[in-house]
């Protein structure tokens, strides 16, 4: 079975330096090892996301020489799976509805000031405090009577048994070079994200759930990501445990840092790739600032 390695952008902003390493591993590491390229576009957050960053993307990556298989996947068209794959959650009693703003959570942890237990997530989110974990039937329906659309919580402490019974030890499989060799396995630690959102008020899934459903569906066997998503792996393994998935091999790049030694990133607008190409770079001056000048696919 040829490998199947995936790049996921979202189309949210312009691509920087970072995209293109992501991307240009991907497609090197199929081509080396025979295996397929999927491009899949994760637009589910119909606020950020737009189509003209969209077809910058394809521009850029076609810049950039990459070859991808088509039909491209677009999360938007597939919001019907996603919403099967919370109700089957739901049904489970492992997501629960939560109607609490940003500044609920925000103000529950200034009550609790008690010091104890963890207080961020991995990527220094603050956990949630459990607010609405604990509502009845009447108490749910007075928030929706009220108008307010719920988003659904993974019911972590009813999800780390069931996932213990199945997979005491739960890692996943790291690959230490990006070609997949040297697999070491990496604890996951689910617990540390809390009671995620799988599925948002306004958009019924989140990155979450959508990437391991999607993962699965379009058979990723080796999925090559930034370190910066390296902790996420220990959650959405026990999504895939949960969901009945198969896991693919991680390999998490080095990230490409800026001036400062800060991980680029769209929302602090770091320098497009778009923009590297406008002062006249060539495919070759970037593949030499990221570092892959001796890339194998040319
Ligand atoms: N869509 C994510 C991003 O643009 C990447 C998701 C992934 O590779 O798992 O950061």
């Amino acid at each position: 079975m040829p490998s199947v390695f995936r790049f996921a952008p979202s189309p949210n902003g312009l691509l920087h330096l970072g995209h293109a390493y992501s991307a240009l591993l991907n497609f090197d590491l199929a081509q080396q090892s025979g295996g397929r390229l999927l491009l899949r576009i994760e637009d589910i957050d119909a606020s950020r996301c737009r189509p003209e960053f969209e077809a910058a993307i394809i521009e850029d990556l076609g810049w950039l020489g990459i070859e991808w298989e088509e039909p491209v996947r677009r999360q938007s068209a597939h919001f019907v799976e996603y919403q099967n794959a919370l109700d089957g959650l739901r049904a489970r009693q492992l997501v629960y509805p939560c109607f609490c703003s940003r500044s609920d959570i925000a103000r529950a942890w200034e009550r609790r000031a008690d010091g104890g237990g963890e207080y961020c997530d991995p990527d220094g989110a603050p956990l949630y405090p459990g607010i609405c974990r604990g509502l009845d039937e009447a108490q749910v329906r007075k928030h929706m009577d009220s108008g307010k659309k719920p988003a659904w919580r993974l019911d972590m402490a009813r999800a780390l048994p069931l996932v213990a019974r199945q997979e005491p030890n739960l890692y996943w499989r790291e690959a230490r070079t990006p070609g997949g060799d040297m697999i070491r396995h990496e604890p996951a630690q689910p617990e540390t994200w809390g009671d995620v959102i799988l599925g948002r008020a306004e958009v019924t899934t989140s990155y979450q759930l959508s990437v391991v459903l999607d993962d699965a569906k379009q058979k990723v066997s080796h999925v090559v990501r930034g370190f910066d998503l390296f902790h996420a792996t220990g959650l959405q393994r026990l999504l895939q445990v949960i969901l009945g998935l198969p896991a693919p091999i991680y390999h998490h790049h080095r990230l490409i840092l800026d001036e400062t030694e800060r991980k680029l990133s769209k929302s602090r607008r770091s320098l497009s790739l778009k923009a590297i190409r406008e002062t006249g770079a060539t495919r070759d001056d970037v593949l030499a600032m990221i570092g892959l000048a001796t890339l194998k696919v040319r």
